[in-house]
């Protein structure tokens, strides 16, 4: 089980969590209007009639943004509904011009689902999917220019967001953190949505309960809104859930909220009270027409599914007999998965993937590139497992080859060719040293016949110093047994 007891000093508390996520919907126009969707354009560059909230202009809805969520809806397991609806969810406010959203209440585009996460003892679990609804975004208001002059910035208005909600399945921060993950995973897969939660991108509002281990029933829920990364919603859910169990057991009430998490302090705030909770006043949007979908359409996206990471990771774990820790360390990017498929082709998978995992990924740290920049091809990496399997060269200069394959781009077969590097696996050659070393070392001879077997790597070292790295180890060691037998 992987759920966090809080251990109070009246008893054991179990904690709750549900999660909200608005996720920026990849395509090229915003959801109601032709205007740009271009990310770091000029302050109000991208912004339409549609999008600045004239009167009498017309939403004309992006059936690219339907498509894409409808993807995603596939990769969560959802249920696509054939009907929806848009809603005008009214709030006044200066980055929304309409003053209103058009977003989707009772009848969203996409239903239940479920997304598989797995956890770090090795168990998984399914989180629910409660639906999944499309919305255009609100612009943002710039006040950090002038101390009495806010200013607004349309530009965001009305690109098209998914708001993913789940159900209140989490039981720690662990869960939502592995789920984040996985969700980014899936949407980045897809190509619906690039995940980043630092450029907003993503963002998470986190419903936080807690309950005495036994209890049935939720007990009143707090929200934090926009929290942007993975590390500060597991923050947030544990230092909240701590604060209600406290609150309770000092005989106090927790009441309906909305609250801030602070990274800085590492602790969450009042925003505003249940009492002054918006009104939205969800009417259906009289300007746009109820989505019906037929299945071809939903069959047309369906067709451009591509392998998703549960599935690719089941993949390398049964056909390639990688580990399921190294297949989901992996899968977890799709352009990883995919160089590392290119690199095992026609070689031996599992030593492939431990070469991507070390000296691989810490060349690329080092290196501080992405993996599209590294000078290692593919098709080079699996070239150098290769020229190991097949005895061309040994492990250790393997090792070599590989560090001049990082500096110079070149190919193993190319670099071990130019500097002379082909493992030695002649035996009349190998002898030969070793009979030298043997008669040189009459004292280490004895001691070794004497039972001091642990001197056989010392013996096998000498022959390797003595190849300059050439000799294959293996052979040398079976010589150096049957002659010192
Ligand atoms: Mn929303």
């Amino acid at each position: 089980m992987s759920g966090m007891i809080i251990n109070g000093k009246t008893g054991d508390w179990e904690v709750i969590c549900g999660l909200e996520i608005h996720c920026q919907i990849i395509s090229k126009s915003k959801i109601f209007s032709g205007a740009s969707t271009h990310y770091g354009s000029d302050v109000n560059e991208n912004v339409s009639f549609i999008d600045a909230g004239m009167p009498g202009m017309l939403p004309v809805l992006n059936k690219q943004c339907v498509r894409q969520a409808i993807k995603t809806g596939l990769g969560l397991n959802a249920k696509i509904n054939k009907y929806s609806e848009f809603s005008r969810k009214n709030y006044f406010y200066a980055d929304l011009p309409q003053g209103y959203q058009i977003t989707q209440f009772q009848y969203p585009l996409v239903g239940e689902g479920f997304v598989k996460i797995d956890l770090e003892d090795g168990s998984s679990k399914n989180i629910g999917i409660e639906r999944i609804h499309i919305e255009q975004d609100a612009g943002k208001s710039i006040h950090d220019i002038s101390p009495t002059k806010s200013f607004i910035d349309l530009n965001r208005a009305g690109v098209g967001l998914m708001e993913i909600v789940t159900k209140p399945d989490f039981r720690s921060p662990e869960e939502a953190g592995a789920f984040l993950r996985k969700l980014r995973s899936i949407v980045r897969y897809l190509g619906t949505c690039d995940g980043n939660m630092d450029e907003g991108s993503m963002r998470c509002d986190v419903n936080v309960s807690v309950r005495r281990v036994g209890e049935t029933a939720f007990r009143t829920r707090n929200e934090m809104k926009n929290v942007n990364s993975v590390k500060f919603v597991m923050q947030a859910i544990e230092y909240e859930a701590r604060r209600h169990v406290e609150t309770y057991e000092n005989g106090g009430t927790i009441v309906q909220e909305t609250r801030q998490f602070d990274p800085l302090k590492g602790v969450t705030k009042v925003m505003r009270k249940k009492e002054f909770a918006h009104d939205y006043r969800y009417f259906p949007e009289p300007d746009l027409l109820p989505l019906v979908l037929d299945d071809a359409f939903i069959d047309d996206v369906k067709s451009e599914m591509v392998e998703l990471p549960d599935a690719k990771k089941e993949r390398f774990v049964h056909e390639l007999g990688l580990t399921p820790y190294d297949a989901s360390v992996l899968c977890e990017a799709r352009e990883t998965a995919e160089w590392f498929e290119k690199a095992a082709k026609g070689h031996d998978a599992k030593k492939v993937a431990n070469w991507m995992m070390g000296d691989f990924f810490a060349m690329l740290n080092e290196k501080k590139i992405s993996l599209e920049e590294s000078p290692i091809t593919p098709e080079n990496l699996g070239k150098l497992v290769e020229l190991v399997t097949s005895n061309v060269i040994n492990g250790k200069t393997a090792k070599d080859v590989f560090v001049l394959m990082a500096e110079t781009g070149k190919a193993p077969d190319v670099i071990v060719e130019e500097k002379g590097l082909k493992q030695v696996t002649d035996t009349a050659a190998i002898e030969k040293i070793i009979d030298e070393v043997i008669a040189a070392n009459p004292g280490n001879v004895a001691a070794y016949k004497g039972g001091k077997v642990a001197l056989m790597g010392w013996f096998v070292g000498q022959v390797m110093k003595a190849s300059q790295g050439k000799a294959n180890p293996g052979v040398v060691n079976q010589i150096f047994k049957s002659k010192l037998a």
